[in-house]
């Protein structure tokens, strides 16, 4: 097969859909490898490395589209990609169709499969290609409260673990999924006073077992929440009700009893946040204060990341790759039903129920 890697073009975006490892993995398989020139450069993978590992370097998008029978991309195709593919084409990447109608007629005008990292889901209902990027949001989110507490930067000037004699900053973290664990684990590290709230015992009792001892394990529900608040000089919101949008647990009108200068990193905000004065932001404006307290509200968290999320996205999607690459598309549908919950459009036809439903196109 013919496997083609186009450079990220969506503004931000520095991730690459392959490493030069899984170059190596697909040619010696059998498989060629187009990459687009230029396009590891965000992550810091020059085409050199690509080449060394058997890669056939392209100038143009456009050639990979012609001859690649899969492309393997990062983010969801954009517009200007949109007239490249073509019928009988694989596309193994992030859609997100049901917040796109454009993009997805676009697919289904194409023809082409269109196989969603995001719906690839194990017989658990997990999902090990968002995992990753949760995982970097959660650990990133305390980096950047740690900066935004800074005075410079606007925060109330707190030194997340404070020193011999001061106390350390204290951080509620609403949700205890992938996100909320991984920011608890690195706040914990920093020495930070921690609060972890869920809802689900089942993953309290996890993170009571796990959790170090400067990590206080809560159930969430109003009373905690306010009680929490008012000690809070860091907030992060990682909440998620699968397929809803994210439950409301921070009122306008309780910021007032946070501190002046106290910092919210609400990483729920792809799923519109868990405060009510969240709003999306970009990694060129990624701040803004509403009475005092400074929000963080960036929707791609771990495209600043590049070069880590890079790594930890193509560490689980090379299997994948390998295993389409091997059989092709239908037969690796047919047999493997992680990827058959994948496929999300197929030949002009949309086979994912929730796109269907959401656009009311014919399932
Ligand atoms: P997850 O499903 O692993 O965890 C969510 C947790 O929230 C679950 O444990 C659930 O029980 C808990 N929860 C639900 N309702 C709650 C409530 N009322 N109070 C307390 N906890 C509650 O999800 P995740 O992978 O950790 O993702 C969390 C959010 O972060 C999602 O919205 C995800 O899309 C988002 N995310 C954003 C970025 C970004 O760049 N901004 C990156 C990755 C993930």
């Amino acid at each position: 097969m013919i496997i083609g890697v186009p450079k990220e073009v969506k503004l931000d975006e520095y991730r690459v859909a392959m490493l030069p490892v899984g170059v190596e993995e697909l040619t010696r398989r059998g498989h060629k490898v187009l990459i687009e020139v230029g396009a590891g450069i965000g992550s810091g993978l020059p085409d050199t490395e690509y080449a060394a590992a058997g890669a056939e370097l392209v100038l143009e998008a456009t050639e990979i589209f012609a001859r690649a029978d899969m492309i393997v991309k990062v983010k969801e195709p954009q517009a200007s990609e949109w007239p490249m593919i073509r019928k009988g084409q694989t596309v193994f990447t992030y859609f997100h169709f049901a917040a796109d109608r454009e993009l997805t007629e676009a697919m289904i005008n194409s023809g082409a499969a269109a196989v969603a990292y995001e719906t690839l889901a194990d017989d658990q209902g997990r999902l090990p290609l968002l995992t990753p990027m949760s995982e970097v949001a959660g650990r990133m989110s305390v980096q950047e409260g740690a900066k935004y507490l800074e005075r410079p930067q606007q925060g109330r000037g707190i030194l997340l673990g404070g020193v011999p004699g001061v106390a350390p900053a204290n951080i509620l973290i609403l949700g205890g999924g992938i996100v909320g664990a991984n920011a608890a684990k690195i706040a914990a590290g920093f020495n930070a006073n921690v609060a972890i709230l869920d809802i689900n015992m089942d993953r309290l009792r996890y993170l009571s077992d796990v959790m170090p001892p400067n990590v206080d394990v809560l159930f969430s529900d109003r009373h905690i929440i306010r009680e929490q608040l008012r000690l809070a000089d860091l907030v992060i919101g990682a909440v998620l009700i699968p397929g809803a949008k994210a439950p409301r647990l921070i009122e306008r009108e309780q910021l007032k009893e946070m501190k002046q200068g106290s910092v919210i990193i609400d990483v729920a905000i792809d799923q519109g946040g868990c405060i009510a004065t969240s709003r999306p932001t970009t990694h060129s404006e990624p701040t803004y204060i509403v009475d005092d307290v400074l929000h963080y509200c960036v929707t791609n968290m771990p495209g600043a990341v590049g070069r880590t999320s890079t790594f930890a996205l193509c560490n689980v999607t090379l299997p994948w790759v390998i295993e389409i690459a091997q059989r092709g598309i239908e037969d690796a549908a047919h047999s493997l039903r992680p990827i058959a919950r994948a496929v999300n459009m197929f030949a002009g036809e949309v086979t994912n129920r929730p796109v269907a439903e959401t656009f009311a196109i014919p399932y």
